[in-house]
Parts: structure tokens; sequence; C-alpha cells
């Protein structure tokens, strides 16, 4: 037996759920990500919403990039002048932190999407 009661109920939590596949989607779409290249070539793209640490090696140097609540730093490096590691953290879509001498670059985008942004990169 099928009550009234039930169908609406079951409604109820038929549109909960699209509500809930649709919602992250849309945010998961507008999310910026943490695009890291070495050398001219991406080397790996993460979640700007997800903390991790990223260690990237490149032409002998070793840079530690960290992933905290939306920003992203470079903790460490081990290039001579470390003045990406001064440059502190940043959180905004299109920064980008710079590493000239190991050619390392993190960048904030979209994720797959070829925005135009990593052709102003100039090597
Ligand atoms: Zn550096």
């Amino acid at each position: 037996m099928v009550k009234k009661g039930d169908i609406v109920l079951i409604s109820l939590l038929l549109i909960l759920c699209v509500i809930g596949l649709v919602v992250p989607a849309a945010q998961k779409d507008n999310s910026d990500t943490v695009i890291v290249t070495a050398g001219g070539s991406i080397h790996g793209e993460y979640p700007l919403g997800e903390d991790r640490e990223i260690t990237v090696s490149y032409g002998g140097h070793t840079c530690v990039i960290a992933v905290e609540e939306g920003n992203v730093r470079m903790k460490a490096a081990d290039c001579e002048d470390k003045l990406c590691v001064k440059q502190g953290a940043v959180h905004s879509h299109n920064e980008i932190i710079v590493c000239l001498p190991s050619q390392i670059t993190v960048y904030i985008g979209k994720s797959g999407a070829d925005d135009g942004g990593m052709d102003t990169i100039a090597y």
C-alpha cells in the first residue's frame, strides 16, 4: 500500500537528491584550480579548495607548493633568490607565483579550460 504521504515524501527525497547532485557540480565548475607548470609544461592541476602540498622538481630545483584554505603559496624552494617564497600567498583567479630560477610557476585558473591565461606566461 502506497499512501499519499509516502509519494510526497519520495518526491521530496528525489528533489533533494537532484539538488544535491546539481549544486556541487555547479560549484565545482566555478571553483578555481591550482595549475602548476614546470619548464613551460603542465605538471599538475589541483583544486584550490583542497588543502595539500605539492612538491615539484625541475631543472635541479625543487619547490614545495602549499594549498591551504583556498590560498596557495610557495612554502619552500631551493632557488637562489627565494622571491617565490617571499611573494607570499595568492588566492584569486589569474594570480601567479613564478620561480624564475627553477622555471616553476603556480597559477590559479580554470581546470581544463583554455582561458588564454597561460598564453601570457612568456619564457
Ligand atoms: Zn624561487
